[in-house]
């Protein structure tokens, strides 16, 4: 590449286009995570990341109880060489223990999840029982001492750390917190996150297009993929391609924002002031990614905020957020590091490429009869086409040094819907 030429996406390789993964290094190292925290009622934490350790303040279960609907006794006293006939006296529901007093040669009724009376630790399932119709039961030799009982602590021991400050919390940890009795959890304070569109082209729904407008499409698309984050979301509009304007609007979004995410006029064009500005403002980590789609993409920081200059077209905006901006979001609301999972199919496609940059290939991965992953593409690849991203379940990724793939070679995917 000549000196005095600008960069252009028709190269196939430019020695100062950082790596993907220098690229989320340098995220990592610039964004410093949350701590402000909130209190919030126990179903606000939903999808919330903890602020402090949970701390189990009681045993769960709290008691020694059944996991069967059956019979109690002493372990000691199941039969040995021949099945035996017991006494049935006195009955433990759940929630209503009874007061019983355990003799050896009878048993006594419980439900699932009653306390086991004193003295008895083992439940005889009433499915396994022959009732008599004095109303004795018969217990064979099968049963083992100590079956069918949940201790004390069995799910969750007092005094356990549960979960670590900056986990997520899922709908199981919701209920695992419900079941400590606790009714408030302090979660770190959301992330804030501001975005507008760039574009003398853009048209916002409602409006006309004239000759050469287009609808602004990124909005939704960040909209959507924020939503799916649970953060803060601030969108800020379409903002003309005017030195003036994006500089006012950099500084409002970064005023409301912790991180704020514009889409387009960040490459080397006439109409492109996102990187001037950042460079006028604040201070610019990196802006070039040897990566297909996504090349042109600014990330920098400006007083407390850290902003994300995404290209324009619709697909390099969602691989560029997938990519870097939900990673950050993570590390920034939570302080723990979302690593890539890769896993291996077979392509049914050949691809051509070159070596010298990274490649997120649009393609729909399914199970074949005999068990195995195989992908195939999503139809035509260019980055203005967003369809592309609706009909794919996941990216095949094809690294830097890769110079293409033979039909029913294994590739690595990265699924990023239900995969099958
Ligand atoms: P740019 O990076 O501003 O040169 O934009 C690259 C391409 O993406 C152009 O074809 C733009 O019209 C298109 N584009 C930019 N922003 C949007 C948007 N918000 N919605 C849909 N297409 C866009
Ligand atoms: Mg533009």
């Amino acid at each position: 590449m000549s000196k005095n030429k600008p960069p252009s996406c028709l190269d196939p390789f430019e020695a100062d286009a950082i790596s993907v993964a220098a690229a989320k290094q340098t995220i990592l190292d610039k964004i410093v995570p949350i701590q402000g925290s909130v209190k919030v009622a126990l179903r606000d934490a939903l999808n919330q990341y903890l602020a402090k350790d949970v701390i189990s303040p009681i045993n769960v279960p709290p008691h020694i109880n059944a996991a069967m609907d059956g019979y109690a006794l002493a372990g000691e006293d199941l039969p040995t060489n021949e099945s035996q006939s017991y006494q049935v006296s006195g009955a433990s529901f759940a929630g209503i223990p009874t007061d019983q007093v355990y003799t050896k040669g009878s048993v006594i009724r419980i439900m699932t999840g009653a306390v086991m009376p004193s003295s008895t630790d083992t439940v005889v399932p009433q499915e396994v029982v022959d009732i008599s119709e004095d109303g004795s039961i018969n217990i064979d030799t099968q049963q083992r001492a100590g079956q069918n009982v949940r201790y004390p602590g069995e799910d969750i021991e007092k005094g356990a750390t549960l979960f670590k400050k900056g986990h997520r919390v899922s709908p199981a940890d919701l209920g695992i917190i419900a079941s400590l009795g606790k009714g408030e959890v302090d979660i770190l304070r959301r992330p804030r996150v501001a975005f507008f569109s760039t574009g003398d082209e853009l048209k916002s729904i409602g409006e006309t297009l004239n000759e050469g407008d287009i609808y602004d499409s990124n909005r939704y698309t960040l909209f959507a993929l924020l939503k799916n984050l649970d953060v803060e979301i601030i969108d800020l509009g379409v903002i003309r391609d005017t030195k003036e304007a994006i500089e006012q609007a950099f500084i409002e979004a970064a005023d409301l924002a912790d991180i704020v995410i514009t889409s387009g006029g960040v490459s080397v064009g006439e109409a492109d002031f996102i990187k001037p500005t950042l460079k006028k403002l604040g201070d610019t980590h990196f802006w070039k990614i040897a990566m297909k789609p996504g090349r042109p993409l600014t990330f920098g920081s400006y007083h407390d905020s850290w902003f994300f200059g995404l290209p324009g077209n619709p697909v390099a905006v969602m691989v560029t957020f997938m990519q870097f901006v939900q990673p950050a979001i993570n590390y920034l609301a939570s302080g723990s590091i979302t690593s890539d999972i890769l896993i291996k199919a077979k392509c049914l496609q050949a691809i051509k490429k070159r070596p010298g940059r990274t490649e997120f290939i649009r393609a729909i991965v399914s199970q074949s009869d005999n068990g195995e992953l195989e992908v195939k593409l999503t139809g035509k690849q260019g980055s203005g086409i967003l369809m592309s991203m609706s009909l794919a379940n996941c990216f095949i990724h094809l690294p830097v040094e890769s110079n293409g793939i033979n039909e029913g070679d294994v590739v690595e995917i990265m699924p990023f819907k239900n995969i099958l």
